[in-house]
């Protein structure tokens, strides 16, 4: 028997879910009986995404086709999803490259995507939880903030911007019953890491099979993570079982990164 999560009939809103890991997030959600706000650029997977949803959990799904690292996306979000219990923030990543070649313009997209998104969100979202005297909060976040990747510094510097934000706030709001935890996602099976496998086979001149057996080879748990196992932690982590989690960067890796001591 599955274990009760307690947040059935609870209502959750997901950014960035009609694929990868807010796709997870939001399909474990609704597997505990959440109803769900979805959002994503392209209306047509999200469409879909949802469909399949209600099909599958019976739950209500609303879906907000825009771009969440826009002040007017946000706007339109917060206004459909009208104070959920549940926030689970997540957008794109920014891509990879070196620091000689990072202009101001792409540390602002970088920034608005990674940082100031989830903090607007939260922002929005944080009053009506606290009012009600409950509320939970996940952002997605990466292994990067525990272990920053080099190629990856637009995503190191913006991530560790909403992290340290997270690390006060999730503090000021807990005396409320409303808790914020991030959760870091080292690799996981979903288009992202296929395009960072296209990011080694270019590299390295090698084909897609060798760039994920090196890949994989870097991770003690020898594989990939999926999206539903991301989806599960997340789950629980809204759940009512998690109340005394407050604050914390939780690594979901395959013990890629020892940073255990
Ligand atoms: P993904 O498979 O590419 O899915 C991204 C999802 O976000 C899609 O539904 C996409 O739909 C939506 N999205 C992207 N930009 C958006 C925007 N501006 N506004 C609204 N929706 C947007 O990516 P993922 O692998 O799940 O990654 C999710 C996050 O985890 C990223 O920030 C990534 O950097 C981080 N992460 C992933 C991994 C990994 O191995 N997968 C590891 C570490 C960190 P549309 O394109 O239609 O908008």
């Amino acid at each position: 028997m599955a274990m009760d999560l307690g947040i059935s009939g609870r209502r959750a809103l997901v950014t960035a879910s009609s694929k990868g890991l807010g796709l997870g997030c939001a399909r474990a959600l609704a597997a505990a009986g959440c109803d769900l706000v979805m959002n994503a650029r392209g209306a047509d997977a999200l469409e879909r995404a949802a469909e399949a949803i209600r099909d599958e959990f019976g739950v209500s799904v609303e879906t907000v086709a825009c771009d969440v690292t826009t002040g007017d996306g946000q706007a339109r979000i917060l206004d459909i999803a009208a104070d959920p219990d549940i926030l689970v923030t997540n957008a794109g990543g920014p891509p990879p490259g070196r620091w000689s070649d990072w202009t101001r313009d792409d540390f602002i997209r970088a920034l608005d995507a990674n940082m100031l998104a989830p903090i607007a969100l939260m922002k929005g979202c944080l009053p009506a939880m606290i009012d009600r005297g409950w509320g939970r909060v996940v952002n997605i976040t990466s292994q990067s903030v525990k272990a920053p990747i080099p190629a990856l510094g637009l995503s190191n510097s913006a991530r560790a911007g909403l992290t340290g934000y997270v690390a006060g706030t999730s503090r000021q709001v807990a005396p409320h019953g409303v808790t914020i935890n991030n959760l870091l996602p080292g690799i996981h099976d979903t288009d992202r890491a296929a395009s960072l496998d296209k990011g080694v086979m270019d590299a390295e001149g090698i084909d897609r099979d060798e760039a994920r057996a090196r890949r994989q080879a870097t991770i003690p748990a020898r594989r990939y993570g999926s999206p539903d196992d991301f989806g599960a932690v997340c789950a629980f982590v809204c759940s009512v079982h998690a109340g005394f989690m407050v604050g914390q960067n939780v690594l979901l890796d395959g013990g890629a990164t020892n940073a255990t001591i």
